[in-house]
This record gives C-alpha cells, sequence and structure tokens, in this order.
C-alpha cells in the first residue's frame, strides 16, 4: 500500500479546522473496527477521523509504506510498472485508492473574477479569522458551502450563497439521524447496477448536512433565518459582475419534493417493517422559503464581496495515471470497481457497488467483492 502522505492523509491535510463527519459515530466502522466511545449518536473531529483510521492501520496489520507519492503508473507486459517517489514497482495487478476527492473542482470564469477579490477552495480554507473582513460569496450550497457559509456568518462577515441543484434534509427525523433511515430502510444498500440513472447517482451533491452536538439541521431555511442572502447558481461572470441564474423557486421546490419523496420511502418501509410504533410520528418541514427579491448580479468590483468561497464541489486527481481509462469528465471507466483495463481496480469511488460506496463505512462490501474479482483475475493467470 503506497501513500503519498500519512496514514488518513486527506484529513489530515485538506480539511477546515472545524470539520466534523456528517455521518454519526456508530456508522464510522471499517473491518473489524467500529466506533466504542460513549458518543455513538456525535459526530467526529478530523482529529478523531484521523485517529480512527490510524487505528485501523494498526488493527488490520495494512503494510503501508507512507510518504511514497505514485507519479506514474503504465501497463507493462502481464501487468503494470509504477514510477514512485520511492523507486520502480513491477506488479500484476493494482487497486486504486486514491480517493475521488483530490482536488477542488472550480469553474473555468474564476479567471474572470477580478484580483481585488481573494478566492479561496474549501482545500486553502482553515477557519474564518483568515479570511479579510468584509462580505463572502460562498459559491455551492452542498454540505461544504452550507457548513462555511453558517461559519462565516457566525464570524460576522455578511455571506451571499449561490445555490445550485441541492439535496435537503433534516438532520434529524421522527427521532432518529437521518442517516439511520438511509441505512435501515435499505435506500444505502442498494446496488449500482439497480439505480435507474447511475451516472446521476454518482454525481449527486452531497447532502446539506452538518454534524454537530445539538444535531441541528443546516438546510436554506437555517441560514436564511441566520442573515446569509441566498442568490441563484452562478452562472457567468460579465463585465466584472456575477450573474446568477433565476429560477430559485423551482430550485427550492424541487429540492423539497425530493427530500418529502425520500421521508415518504421512509415512512412506508416503517410501516411494513413494523419499526412504525417505535418511531416518532412522521414529520413534513416547512418549504424552503423563496427570497422576495434574490439578486440576479453583483459588482464583483464594489467591495461588496472581498472573498469568495469556491464550494462546487471535488474531483479525482488521475494526472498520474498513464493508462487510457479515464472517460471525457476525467472520471475512472470502470464497471462495479473493475477498471477497463486488465488488471486495475478502483475503491472509494462514490456509488461504486452500492449507494452507500459514498461513505467511509461503505468500504466494507465493496472491498471484499473487487478483492474477489481481483482474486479470480490473479487465479486464471500465474
Ligand atoms: C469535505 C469532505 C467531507 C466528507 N465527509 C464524510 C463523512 O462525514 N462521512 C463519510 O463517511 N465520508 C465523508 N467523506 C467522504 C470520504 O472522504 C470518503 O468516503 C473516504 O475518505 C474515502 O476514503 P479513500 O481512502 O478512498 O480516499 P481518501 O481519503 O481521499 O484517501 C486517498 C489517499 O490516497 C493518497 N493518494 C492519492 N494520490 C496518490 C498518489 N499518486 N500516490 C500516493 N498516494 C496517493 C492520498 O494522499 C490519500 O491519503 C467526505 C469527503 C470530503 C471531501
Amino acid at each position: 500500500m503506497l501513500e503519498r502522505g500519512e496514514v488518513a492523509n486527506s484529513w489530515r491535510s485538506e480539511r477546515w479546522d472545524s470539520l466534523r463527519l456528517l455521518t454519526p459515530n456508530w456508522l464510522s466502522r471499517l473491518p473489524g473496527l467500529r466506533y466504542q466511545g460513549p458518543d455513538p449518536d456525535g459526530y467526529m473531529t478530523m482529529g478523531e477521523v484521523t485517529e480512527f483510521i490510524e487505528r485501523f492501520a494498526v488493527v488490520s496489520h495494512a503494510p503501508v509504506r507512507t510518504g511514497v507519492n505514485v507519479t506514474s503508473l503504465r501497463q507493462a507486459g502481464d501487468g503494470y510498472h509504477l514510477t514512485t517517489s520511492g523507486g520502480e514497482i513491477g506488479c500484476r495487478a493494482v487497486v486504486i485508492a486514491s480517493g475521488a476527492c483530490n482536488q477542488p473542482s472550480v469553474p473555468q470564469f474564476k479567471a474572470a473574477v477580478p484580483a481585488s477579490v481573494e478566492q479561496l477552495t474549501p482545500f486553502d480554507y482553515r477557519d474564518p479569522a483568515k479570511l479579510p473582513d468584509g462580505g463572502v460569496l460562498v459559491v455551492g450550497a452542498s454540505a461544504t458551502g452550507v457548513q462555511l457559509a453558517a461559519e462565516l456568518q457566525r464570524s460576522g462577515r455578511p455571506v451571499t450563497l449561490s445555490v445550485g441543484e441541492h439535496v435537503r434534509l433534516p438532520r434529524v427525523y421522527r427521532g432518529r439521524d437521518v442517516l439511520w433511515w438511509l441505512d435501515a430502510s435499505g435506500v444505502w444498500g442498494q446496488r449500482y447496477d439497480e439505480v435507474d440513472d447511475l451516472t446521476r447517482a454518482r454525481r449527486l451533491p452531497s447532502p446539506q448536512l452538518v454534524g454537530t452536538p445539538e444535531r441541528v439541521t443546516l438546510d436554506l431555511n437555517a441560514l436564511a433565518s441566520m442573515g446569509v442572502e441566498l442568490v441563484g447558481r452562478w452562472a457567468a461572470v460579465r463585465d466584472g459582475h456575477a450573474l446568477f441564474s433565476g429560477g430559485l423557486r423551482n430550485m427550492f421546490s424541487l429540492a423539497d419534493l425530493k427530500m418529502n419523496r425520500l421521508l415518504g420511502a421512509f415512512d412506508e418501509w416503517a410501516r411494513t417493517s413494523g419499526y412504525h410504533a417505535e418511531a416518532d410520528p412522521p414529520e413534513r418541514f416547512a418549504p424552503t422559503r423563496v427570497p422576495s427579491s434574490a439578486r440576479l448580479q453583483l459588482d464583483l468590483g464594489s467591495g461588496e464581496i472581498r472573498t469568495i468561497v469556491w464550494a462546487t464541489g471535488f474531483r479525482p486527481d488521475y494526472g498520474w495515471l498513464d493508462v487510457p481509462a479515464l472517460d471525457a469528465k476525467g472520471q475512472l471507466r470502470h464497471e462495479g470497481g473493475v477498471v477497463d483495463s486488465p488488471g486495475l481496480y478502483a475503491l472509494g469511488l462514490p456509488v461504486l457497488r452500492r449507494r452507500r460506496s459514498t461513505f467511509i463505512y461503505g468500504i466494507e462490501d465493496d472491498a471484499r467483492e473487487v478483492v474477489d474479482d481481483l482474486t479470480r483475475y490473479l487465479a486464471v493467470r500465474p
């Protein structure tokens, strides 16, 4: 196992200070290692996640070689050849587990933003104190965007949040963490070959959730109540102005509709599984409030906005992969982790084999099945 940094590198070096997992502690489980502390319903800090993964490396006896950066992987004869910062390596098969979120994904019109405005990605952001005073435009309203918008607004900086397609969820539903419902009802267990639109499922934005000791819901209504100004999806920059799409009303209704459909599916599952009587009564939440007049443009040169935080998602970095296995969008072409190149496998990608593959605890079943495939591959090629 080659790791360019330390074990748990992404949690140590690519996250902001206040981040906690949005998955509760009882969901933090890896093969043979479960959370056993006093707060199963809590959410791990970055220090705790790092310790948890370090512990897993020890208990699983993972043969990790840290500080080894893979700079090239290419096919060689029946196998592969790797060039690394620690030397050359030949092997018969490779599992790519380099992550799905190696770099922030930022729209190209970033280059047209006036130089007077500071621009940050979640990889650069650590805490509000590092930002200049003044207004902040947070772009993207998925988990990262809503969390950073709330933190920056609380720091006293006026925040404008540009909202595109998003997934709204309450933190707690009928007395249980909403992720308990996704897990228990089987939604997260749905296999990739049963998902209607797999490409879409793999690109679905992360849900508007935050892990806090108070288990608060952090949806757009909560942000608007804090004073965050909501504007539409940022479409372009023209003459130093950010132009936002209209249609917030439609976008909000769509997110509300999808949330209600999902809650309806939970209620249905509760009825058929017998859990209904045990749970609190079904709930429905107030629709997302549409601002009376959302701004359609913002003068980036006026001084109103001093900082832009791009919370527009993440993408993998396969700059080191010299095997023609990427699609036009730079994503790995694979079927349930079996890459389109003999002897090459992948783990840790969204909806790899199941909806839960996107999360830490989704790895167990995926890893077993992908390793089974790999073992069969090696068995017929002695
Ligand atoms: C902001 C954020 C919040 C998240 N919150 C949660 C959450 O609350 N709960 C949850 O379950 N999941 C969460 N996730 C998803 C979570 O990151 C993944 O489920 C999990 O980290 C995947 O683990 P991984 O080992 O596959 O990838 P990573 O954690 O990305 O690890 C990949 C490793 O590969 C190394 N690497 C990459 N390229 C090379 C190379 N060329 N040579 C050598 N080493 C290399 C990296 O240094 C890194 O350590 C979150 C993701 C992000 C980005």
